[in-house]
């Protein structure tokens, strides 16, 4: 197939480990005789440095033609001081809105090699296999009216039963197709918004009475992931409890810097790392390139349907974990390696997994 994917590479850390992501996905298109186009673009800290707009008018044009969009990362403590509309954050936060991006998949695995890599005990780790889907468009981040003074400050918290229905058909059909059971975590004991959301979820579940639901409060859920990882499957919840439940599952696999993350819903999918611009070690070759990698995966899967070629990255990935290679993130890791040095054993992995076969490629669907 012919694909253009579009390089947001951003701030920080998000240059070097999109370099590895597409140096990798081109690996992957020689090796399936596929031909992808990548297409550069600013954002974030980047893009107000050069254009003083964190999501240039051109960076969008190109995202809404793009057959898939991969993101590095944003921000950064130049930019920390700026007014919102002109900190990187909000330039993201505006590309998910426009592309109508309200499902974020976040799957959290732990590799047997890194059982010991996370400080949560190898016994409960070991095993760990959830897939979290976090609501990304509305919510606490994207709520109106919002003020800020030296005195008070407010953000509203707003859901409505369409957001709520849509992002809950995500996850209940992920759901079907892994091990069929899905918490939805809220505050319905103290947020109306839960409660909706709650509301929303069980009519929801009717249609798909194959699947075990439960619901959970966020602050005791925060609990049971760091406690009992292995018992969930596919978790439900909305925008800010995703972001900070997602952070803290990334404690099990071991390092913030091999989670991958999808952004699904609109025409066109946002695939990114879930860590950010790393600012104390960007620019050093040490940021791990496995969460960008693997949301090159996922890119594969979701945007194009390439399941075969997302496997084939997938095992190089958990290939090269295996071995013992990894960044210094990684504790225990018998072969340490810089950004662009972990990003090549990756490269040798696909090509061990697909040998390219010089010329198959041009005649190759
Ligand atoms: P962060 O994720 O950038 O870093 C947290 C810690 O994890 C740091 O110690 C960092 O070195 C480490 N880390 C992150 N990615 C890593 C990688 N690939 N390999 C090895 N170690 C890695 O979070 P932060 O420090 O809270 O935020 C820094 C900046 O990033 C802020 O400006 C924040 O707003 C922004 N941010 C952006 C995104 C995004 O672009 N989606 C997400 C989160 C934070």
């Amino acid at each position: 197939m012919e694909a253009r994917i579009v390089v947001l590479p951003g701030d920080g850390v998000g240059p070097e480990v999109i370099r590895e992501a597409v140096a990798c996905l081109q690996v992957v298109a020689d090796a399936f005789g596929h031909r992808f186009a990548f297409q550069e673009a600013l954002i974030g800290g980047a893009a107000v440095d050069a254009c003083g707009d964190p999501l240039p008018e051109r960076t969008l044009e190109l995202c809404r033609s793009a057959d898939a969009v991969l993101l590095g990362a944003v921000g950064g403590p130049a930019w920390d001081k700026h007014p919102r509309d002109q900190r990187p954050e909000s330039g993201l936060l505006r590309l998910r809105q426009a592309l109508g991006l309200y499902a974020n998949l976040r799957p959290v695995t732990v590799h047997p090699a890194l059982e010991d890599a996370s400080p949560v005990k190898p016994q409960i780790v070991r095993g760990t296999d959830l897939m979290i889907v976090r609501e990304l468009s509305g919510g606490l981040y994207f709520g109106e009216p919002r003020m800020f003074s030296p005195e008070r400050a407010l953000n509203t918290l707003l859901y409505t039963r369409e957001e709520i229905l849509r992002v809950a058909r995500v996850a209940f059909e992920l759901a079907r197709n892994r091990r069929r059971q899905l918490v939805s975590v809220d505050k319905a004991n103290v947020l109306e918004t839960s409660r909706l959301w709650r509301q929303v979820v069980d009519e929801v579940a009717t249609d798909y009475p194959e699947i075990s639901v439960q619901h959970a409060y966020v602050d005791s859920f925060a609990m049971a992931l760091i406690t009992r990882p292995r018992d969930f499957d596919v978790v439900l919840t909305e925008n800010l409890f995703g972001d900070i439940l997602s952070d803290e599952a990334a404690v099990l696999a071991g390092s913030l810097g091999l989670l991958p993350s999808a952004s699904l819903g609109g025409t066109v999918g946002l695939f990114e790392p879930i860590h950010g611009s790393a600012p104390d070690i960007a620019g050093q070759d040490k940021a791990n390139p496995i969460g960008t990698i693997l949301s090159a995966a996922m890119l594969l899967r979701h945007a194009f349907g390439l399941t075969e070629e997302a496997a084939a990255l997938e095992t190089a990935v958990d290939r090269t974990l295996r071995d013992g290679h990894g960044t210094g993130d990684l504790q225990g890791a018998k072969h340490r390696h810089g950004t662009a040095s972990l990003g090549a054993v990756i490269r040798t992995a696909i090509t061990a997994v697909r040998p390219t076969v010089p010329g198959l490629a041009v005649i190759l669907p």
